[in-house]
């Protein structure tokens, strides 16, 4: 019989476990706190079990864990992790340091199939969908590898489409919010914007941040930067963010990164004004990120200002979100490395 991943069960399939081990319930408890709040990378660390009772338990399961192949830090502080998993494949995490906070930006898949024009993760297709623990694994990684500090909110920001791998998205949610104990006000799921999944998200009742990537104002543009938009245009997938369940005093996020020419004019600025009216929303303006090869290039400064100062006008929050982390590929949609595997197979 193939032995058991410890990590990869939810809080009722490590009940079980315990249970049909023939073990005391409070050893469940005892799993769960060495994991998940001593992050053990094997049975063998839990010194709380005697010698004896990690040899059994050992025969029997383990404890899986992500590969750190490489630690990068960037001249803002701005950390970048690239995780191997079991079957080779490559996955990036980046932490980010702001004042008291530290925010983990994890992947939801292996690449992603979504093909926006302006992100480099999607030049490359997607691979696979994470398993839940290798999802919230990469915050038990980074927990271990930053302790005595601990993250204190997570960003569904790296490389994926969070809603295109749903199931375990929400699987991964429940367990951190659940067994991690992690206020779902500190997580936030971003989505280049599927409504019948935000809808659907909606009823599960999570209670998580939606931060959607709207970066267009017209069907035009954004079918053009975004291929999603051809199957769910933007009035679509507004009348899905108008339903969404937001919890009281919350708003919806809606992320714009700005493209030289092509969605940065002052009419750009006044349409989305008009297409946000009536939402409790907040937008992020994100001047694009470069990378070798792109075909978009970030406005000027001027342009980037102006652009803000007519959604503030309106009486809209509006930010300029400086990326973090550019000098080591670490910024928004600057994640690729997820499909080229580091051993061959
Ligand atoms: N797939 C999800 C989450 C990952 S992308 C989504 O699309 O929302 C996270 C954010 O990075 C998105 O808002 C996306 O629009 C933005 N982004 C992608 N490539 C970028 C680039 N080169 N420069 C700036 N932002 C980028
Ligand atoms: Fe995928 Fe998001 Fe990049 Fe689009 S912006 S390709 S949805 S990761």
């Amino acid at each position: 019989m193939p032995k058991t991943d410890l990590k990869a069960l939810s809080q009722e399939e490590i009940n079980s476990y315990t249970k049909d081990a023939g073990l005391p319930a409070f050893r469940s408890r005892q799993f769960i706190h060495w994991i998940y709040e001593c992050y053990a990378q094997s049975i063998e660390e839990i010194t709380e079990f005697s010698k004896k009772l990690r040899e059994e338990l050992s025969e029997r399961a383990y404890i899986s864990n992500l590969i750190l192949l490489n630690r990068q830090t960037s001249k803002d502080g701005t950390q970048k992790f690239l995780f191997g998993l079991d079957d080779s494949e490559t996955i990036e995490s980046v932490l980010i340091l702001d004042e008291d906070r530290l925010t983990l930006c994890i992947s939801s898949q292996v690449g992603c199939a979504m093909g926006c024009r302006f992100c480099l993760t999607g030049r490359f297709g997607v691979k696979r969908n994470l398993r839940p623990h290798e999802i919230i694994d990469q915050v038990i990684s980074v927990n271990r590898l930053i302790l005595p500090k601990r993250i204190t909110n997570i960003v569904f920001m790296g490389m994926g489409e969070p809603l295109a791998n749903f199931d375990n998205v929400v699987e991964a949610i429940v367990r951190i919010t659940g067994i991690m104990k992690m206020s779902p006000r500190k997580i936030t799921l971003s989505t280049c914007g599927i409504p019948p999944k935000i809808i659907e998200l909606g009823k599960k009742g999570l209670k998580v941040n939606l931060a959607i990537s709207l970066n267009a104002t017209t069907d035009a543009v954004r079918s053009v930067i975004m291929p999603i938009n051809k199957t769910y245009p933007i009035s679509a997938l507004l009348e899905a963010c108008r339903k969404y369940p937001l919890p009281v005093n919350r708003r919806i996020t809606f992320e714009y990164v700005l493209l030289k020419g092509t969605n940065d004019s002052p009419e750009d600025a006044h349409r989305l004004i008009r297409l946000l009216q009536g939402i409790p929303c907040k937008i992020n303006l994100i001047p694009f990120n470069p990378y070798s090869g792109s075909e978009y290039e970030r406005p000027d400064e001027k342009t980037v200002m102006q652009f803000q100062d007519i959604v503030l006008k309106a009486d809209m929050t509006v930010l300029v979100r400086r990326s973090k982390g550019q000098d080591i590929l670490a910024a928004c949609g600057q994640l690729k490395t997820g499909y080229h595997s580091y051993v061959s197979v």
